[in-house]
């Protein structure tokens, strides 16, 4: 259930009005409901009870401190993918002997500090990477912890961009590559093989392609256990999606009886990566409307949120839901909502019917993921605020960058 809900005529945010969070904080700003959070971590968590499995956070989907602690309070995991996010989830005070490490460019210090900080696994995503990864872990006197990113080759179905078990994808490891790369690493002294992972895609909302996934992913564990390599783990990665529009998104009760289908009676725990998942529907990006301008072709309303704060929509051409916080009786025109950045694909939504007026707020929704961690300082913006809403209390949790914070690591000629 959503906690962004209208009553008496106002958009609120669990017991908050928007309206009261704009005034307070400014806009644009990022709104997120701790119920929400909670909720999404713990019917993810749920359904796989009874078996060992972990869920770990695919925390680049939102890696704000508050966002971390709060999943690291619930019990989460996380899957990492830079230095810099493994130094965040230390921040927040999670536990880094949770977290799994993905991406295919992780660097020699970035091996260091994780294999340092004691991380539950690498997730390797090439042969390239095992024997830089090994060279580091035996400099240190230390054995890393491996799962092999294979690719499947399935089509998740989803847009290109967020596509990634294709064989045209840079991720992952070849599945016929894959039984040499094990045995290869399982006799190197300074790997430890662990697991096995696979990640197809993002904002998926078809069963089909992850069965297909996991059934070629199991039947490869086979063929390794018949080899003399046996796996502690297997990781079915992210990707399931959430309601932007009229998706139909996966049942998380649909997905776990097709993985316990699939996997009952095995031993290995199973490990999951979800990102969007946990935290899309429960943040709202606030924006207040700067000025109206209707044109003989199209309309436009300049608001003070752009592609800086959300890049989705000019990124991926993805569409969310824009609605007014204070909806007006007055008779509804097709806008679009555009930002103040120079760049035509600057627009946060196109042709909506909206009813607008100067100076209206209106809640951008289902903008909790991959939207302020990928928001930029484009055009010399400052990066919005967001305020955590719990019940009817409310807490800044990151606020407003200032100008001056913009330029205070840059010089000015000698
Ligand atoms: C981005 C990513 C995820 C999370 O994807 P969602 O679609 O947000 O669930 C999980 N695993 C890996 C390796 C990723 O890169």
């Amino acid at each position: 259930m959503s906690a962004f809900e209208y009553v008496d005529g106002e958009l609120r945010a669990e017991a908050v009005p928007l309206a009261g969070i704009a005034a307070r904080h400014g806009t644009p700003c990022y709104v997120y409901s701790r119920s929400m959070l909670t909720q999404a971590y713990r019917e993810f968590d749920a359904a796989f009870e009874g078996i060992p499995h972990l869920v770990c956070y695919a925390m680049k989907a939102n890696s704000s401190l508050a966002i971390v602690d709060l999943f690291a309070r619930l019990g989460s995991g996380f899957d990492i993918v830079s230095g810099g996010e493994l130094e965040r989830i230390v921040a927040a005070g999670a536990d880094p002997r949770k977290a799994v490490f993905s991406g295919v460019g992780k660097t020699d210090a970035e091996m260091e500090g994780a294999l340092a900080a004691g991380i539950l696994c690498f997730n390797v995503e090439s042969a390239s990477e095992l024997d830089h990864l090994a060279a580091v872990a035996g400099r240190m006197g230390l054995r890393a912890p491996v799962s092999f990113r294979v690719n499947p080759d399935v089509d998740p179905l989803t847009h290109p961009y967020i596509s990634t078990g294709l064989k045209e994808s840079k991720f992952g490891i070849e599945f016929a590559e894959a039984p040499a790369l094990y045995r290869r690493a399982a006799a190197m002294p300074s790997i430890s093989v662990r697991g096995i992972d696979i990640h197809i895609g993002s904002q998926i909302t078809d069963l089909g392609p992850y069965r297909e996934a996991a059934g070629k992913v199991l039947g490869l564990v086979d063929a390794l256990a018949t080899d003399g390599i046996t796996l502690s783990h297997i990781d079915f990665g992210g990707g399931l999606g959430i309601r932007y529009r009229d998706e139909a998104p996966v049942a998380l009760a649909d997905y776990a009886r097709m993985l316990r289908g699939l996997t009952g009676g095995r031993r290995e725990a199973l490990l999951f990566e979800p990102g969007r998942r946990l935290v899309g529907e429960a943040g709202v990006l606030l924006t207040r409307v700067r000025l109206l301008k209707p044109q003989a072709t199209r309309n436009f309303a300049v608001v003070d949120a752009a592609m800086n704060d959300l890049l989705r929509p000019s990124l991926y051409d993805a569409w969310h839901a824009i609605d007014p916080v204070r909806p007006r009786a007055a008779e509804a025109k097709l806008w679009d909502i555009v930002g103040p950045v120079c760049e035509s694909g600057d627009f946060l939504g196109q042709d909506r019917k909206l009813a607008l007026q100067e100076g209206d707020l209106l809640a951008v929704r289902a903008a909790g993921a991959y939207a302020m961690s990928m928001s930029s300082n484009y055009n010399s913006r400052p990066r919005a605020c967001e305020v955590l809403v719990d019940g009817e209390s409310t807490l800044l949790i990151r606020r407003r960058e200032t100008t001056a914070e913009l330029h205070a690591q840059e010089t000015r000629l000698p």
